[in-house]
């Protein structure tokens, strides 16, 4: 029997590819979805903060529009930087055009710099992520946007990061497209999503839930306490009634946070734990708010760079999908990153956002704040540093000798999206069913 744990999507999707072969899904929560849920406040739908789909494999970009027949909805990227008291569009990389003169010599001087040094470009775990945007995109890129930037969303210096991860998210632009973006020239899209997909109405709910008719043997409220890996048992707890239930597996999918994973398996050995814990991610405090007054911007999201304020991203929902609130006014989602250790007030939150958001221009004093509620995302973004690289494919390789497959965003420990996520589920159940195939034929 095959175990699952966690209905994220990497969860349903292994569970949905099983199809035939015997398994059972184990999920905490009285609903499925992990990060990517929606929930409704007062007239509003709000994401686990944005949840925008992108799309690189065909397979599974064909699969999603299927399972989502007739719901989904395409959009052009409308995301911009918001520096200098100026908007220019993102990628910031090739549309410096609209920024103060002396900041657009900056960054077409130091990326025109790092053309003689090529080599120094390759992403790897020994060249740190700082050092990693100083070559690639030169001193000026830098310091205008890519360290002020990564310093708040990472909030640890980068030269504690690698750059082994980067590549796809930040691609090494053209000199032609450095200076057209310079000079105001737009003939062509950049980036990794330059137009992406969303449902219509009701929020990415929708998506994890579209799986739910081709999976059986789901148990909503249980949570995963304990793994025997030895004697290939589990232990799981009712969130409500407190009972426990005892399951025995051939294998084991666990899509939860792989430290928390650890942390569950008493007979691991003790260096691997410790490797475990040595783990480190940031969270995101994610503000869902909305203000009495329409369209307070015409943006799909912005990213603030400059220290004073507060939040990394600001996200309108109702501009690429209306159905998500009331009338005559407009909902966003605010991204402001913190330390897992580090707590603060919901009330502190909400007013230093409002206040930042006062001061871009993007709401004013006498707006209303119709609705205004703060999630913490506990695992938002794992460190790519130089102790994953070191520690994790030992923890993965010995839980896989012992039968557990840890996938996922959190599972693998890694920087991926919904559609990575469905994916790794599709391959894992695959490989699976092949040999459980091969273990029948023998
Ligand atoms: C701020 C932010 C913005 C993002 N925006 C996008 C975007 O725009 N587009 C995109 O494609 N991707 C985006 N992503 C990434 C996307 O959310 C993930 O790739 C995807 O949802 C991961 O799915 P998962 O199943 O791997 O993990 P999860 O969604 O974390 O699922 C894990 C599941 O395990 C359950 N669980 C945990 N512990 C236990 C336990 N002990 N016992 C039982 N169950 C347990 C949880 O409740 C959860 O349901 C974003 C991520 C973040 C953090």
């Amino acid at each position: 029997m095959i175990l699952i744990v966690g209905a994220g999507l990497a969860g349903l999707s292994t569970a949905y590819h099983l199809s035939e072969t015997p398994y059972r899904l184990y999920e905490r929560e009285m609903e499925v979805g992990g990060l990517c849920r929606s929930y409704r406040k007062d007239g509003f739908t709000f994401d686990y903060t944005g949840h925008l789909l992108h799309f690189r494999q065909p397979q599974i970009k064909a699969l999603v529009e299927r399972l989502l027949a007739g719901k989904l909805q395409k959009h052009t990227r409308k995301s911009f930087i918001y520096s200098h008291r100026t908007y220019t569009e993102y990628p910031f990389q090739v549309n410096t055009h609209g920024l103060p003169p002396e900041v657009v010599r900056d960054c077409l001087m130091g990326f025109i710099a790092t053309l003689t040094t090529p080599a120094a470009a390759v992403p790897s775990n020994d060249r740190s992520f700082k050092q990693w945007i100083v070559d690639n995109l030169g001193e000026g890129m830098a310091r205008h946007f890519m360290l002020p930037f990564n310093e708040k969303l990472w909030q640890v210096p980068l030269d504690e990061l690698t750059s082994d991860w980067v590549s796809w998210l930040v691609p090494k632009p053209e000199l032609k497209d450095v200076i057209s973006g310079a000079l105001g020239i737009k003939d062509k899209a950049f980036g990794y999503n330059p137009s992406f997909q969303y449902p219509a109405t009701d929020g990415i709910r929708v998506l994890p839930e579209s799986f739910l008719p081709g999976i059986t043997g789901l148990h909503q409220g249980w949570e995963l306490m304990e793994v025997e890996t030895k004697r290939r048992r589990a232990v799981f707890k009712h969130q409500a009634s407190g009972d426990t239930r005892t399951e025995h597996y051939e294998s084991l999918v666990s899509t939860i946070p792989v430290p928390e994973l650890m942390r569950r398996c008493p007979d691991m050995p003790t260096h691997l734990k410790e490797g475990a814990e040595g783990l480190r991610w940031v969270s995101v405090y994610n503000l869902n708010m909305a203000v009495g007054r329409e369209q307070v911007s015409d943006k799909h999201w912005l990213y603030f760079p400059e220290p004073e304020y507060p939040f990394y991203r600001i996200g309108f929902p109702m501009n690429f999908s209306p159905a998500l609130g009331r009338s005559g006014c407009s909902s966003m989602y605010v991204e402001m990153s913190h330390r897992p250790s580090e707590q603060h007030s919901h009330e502190e939150l909400l007013s230093r956002a409002r206040s930042g958001m006062e001061r871009a221009g993007i709401l004013r004093s006498e707006d209303e704040i119709v609705v205004a509620d703060v999630k913490d995302l506990r695992y938002a973004y794992v460190y790519f540093d130089r102790h994953r690289a070191r520690a994790l494919p030992t923890m993965l390789t010995e839980l896989e000798r012992r039968g557990i497959y840890s996938i996922g965003r959190y599972g693998a420990w890694e920087h991926t999206s919904m559609e990575d996520a469905i994916g790794q589920g599709k391959q894992l159940a695959e490989r699976l069913q092949a040999r459980g195939a091969e273990a029948v034929s023998a």
